[in-house]
C-alpha cells in the first residue's frame, strides 16, 4: 500500500440524496436543476470546510446536517412517514481513524438525527441509542428539539396514502415487493414512490482520515419500530481509515442482510480488491442477489471515489479541494471519475 501523508492527500467529500428509479422525460428542467442546486449548496461548504484543514468527521456532519434541512430529501424535514403515520428518523456516523461511531433510531423529535449519532459517539461509551433514550441524551446535551410534525410535508403525505393502497395491492400479488403506483403529474428526477431517499456522505481529509454519515426517515409505509441499514455500523455506514468510508441509500434490510458498507472494506483489506471493484461486487452482485435494490458512496484512503447504484439514478456529487463541484442524477449523467 502507499504511505498516505498529509502532502499527497487531496481531501474530497462525497454525497448522496437516495438513489430509485429514473423518469428523465416526466422531470422537468427546473426540478432536476433544483436537485443539482442543492446538491451543490451542500458539496460547496462541505469541501471548504476540508480546504481549510477541516477533519473528514466535520465535514460528512456539516453535508448530512445541510442534507436534513432540505425537504427534497427523505432526511429530517421531508422525513417519509410510516405506516401509522409519525415519523422515526434514523442517522448514524463513523470515524475512520478511531472507528469510533455513534447512532439513534427511531426518534422523533431531535431536529438533526446526525447530530444525536455524533454526540452518542462522543458522550457516551455506546454506538446505538433508539427512541425516547436517544431523544433524552439529545435533550440533555442542548441539541435541538421538534414538535413530530416539524418532518411533516404534504408530499410525503401523499406518498403514505399512495403507499397505504399499494399496500393492498402487494398483498394480494404474493409478497412481490412493494411496487408503488405512478403519481400522477410527478416532476421529481427520481420517481417519488421507488425512491430511497436517503442521504449520506463520504469524506478524506488533508490528515489522510476518513469518516462517514448517513441519515434517513426510513422507508414510506414501514411498520413503527421498523429500524433500517442506516444507523447500523457496518450495514449503511462504516469508515475505517485502512481501508474507505461508505454510505449506503437503498432497501435497507437487504443492505444489513450482506453487510453491505463493511464487505466493501472486507473485500478490500482480505481479497486487495479496489474500492472501485468492492463497491461493484457488492452493489451489482451480492445485493441483486437478494433483491437489494440501492447505491452508495465511497472514498478510499487514497481518495479514489465510486458512486455505484443499481437503481436508474441515484442523486449524487463529489467534490474535490481544488476542483468545480459535480452532481449527477442519472445513470448517464456525466460525474467525477476518481
Ligand atoms: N436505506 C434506508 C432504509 O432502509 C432507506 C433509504 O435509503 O431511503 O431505511
Amino acid at each position: 500500500m502507499h504511505p498516505v501523508t498529509p502532502s499527497n492527500v487531496r481531501p474530497v467529500i462525497a454525497v448522496h440524496g437516495g438513489a430509485g428509479t429514473m423518469s428523465r422525460e416526466g422531470a422537468a428542467a427546473e426540478q432536476q436543476a433544483a436537485y443539482h442546486d442543492a446538491l451543490r449548496a451542500v458539496l460547496g461548504p462541505a469541501r471548504d470546510l476540508l480546504a481549510r484543514g477541516g477533519t473528514a468527521l466535520d465535514a460528512v456532519s456539516l453535508a448530512v446536517d445541510l442534507l436534513e434541512d432540505c425537504p427534497l430529501f427523505n432526511a429530517g424535514h421531508g422525513a417519509v412517514f410510516t405506516h401509522d403515520e409519525t415519523h422515526e428518523l434514523d442517522a448514524a456516523v463513523m470515524d475512520g481513524a478511531t472507528r469510533k461511531a455513534g447512532a439513534v433510531g427511531c426518534v422523533a423529535r431531535i431536529k438533526r438525527p446526525v447530530r444525536a449519532a455524533r454526540a452518542v459517539m462522543e458522550h457516551t461509551d455506546h454506538v446505538l441509542l433508539v427512541g425516547a433514550g436517544a431523544e433524552a441524551l439529545a435533550e440533555r446535551l442542548g441539541l435541538e428539539l421538534v414538535s413530530p410534525d416539524y418532518f411533516s410535508t404534504d408530499h410525503r403525505r401523499e406518498q403514505l396514502r399512495r403507499a397505504l393502497a399499494a399496500d393492498k395491492a402487494v398483498l394480494d400479488h404474493d409478497g412481490a415487493a412493494l411496487v408503488f403506483r405512478q403519481p400522477s403529474g410527478a416532476t421529481p428526477p427520481l420517481d417519488e414512490q421507488r425512491k430511497f431517499g436517503t442521504v449520506g456522505a463520504v469524506a478524506l481529509d488533508v490528515h489522510g482520515n476518513l469518516a462517514a454519515a448517513t441519515s434517513t426517515g426510513g422507508m414510506t409505509n414501514k411498520r413503527p419500530g421498523r429500524v433500517g441499514d442506516s444507523p447500523l455500523i457496518g450495514a449503511g455506514t462504516y469508515a475505517d481509515n485502512a481501508t474507505a468510508a461508505i454510505s449506503c441509500t437503498g432497501t435497507g434490510e437487504m443492505f444489513i442482510r450482506v453487510l453491505a458498507a463493511y464487505d466493501i472494506c472486507a473485500r478490500m483489506a482480505y481479497a486487495g480488491a479496489t474500492l472501485e471493484q468492492a463497491a461493484e461486487a457488492v452493489v451489482m452482485q451480492a445485493l441483486p442477489a437478494i433483491g437489494g435494490r440501492g447505491g452508495l458512496v465511497a472514498v478510499d484512503r487514497l481518495g479514489n471515489v465510486a458512486l455505484p447504484f443499481n437503481t436508474e439514478g441515484m442523486y449524487r456529487g463529489v467534490a474535490r479541494v481544488g476542483e468545480a463541484l459535480q452532481t449527477a442524477i442519472f445513470r448517464d449523467d456525466p460525474v467525477a471519475r476518481p
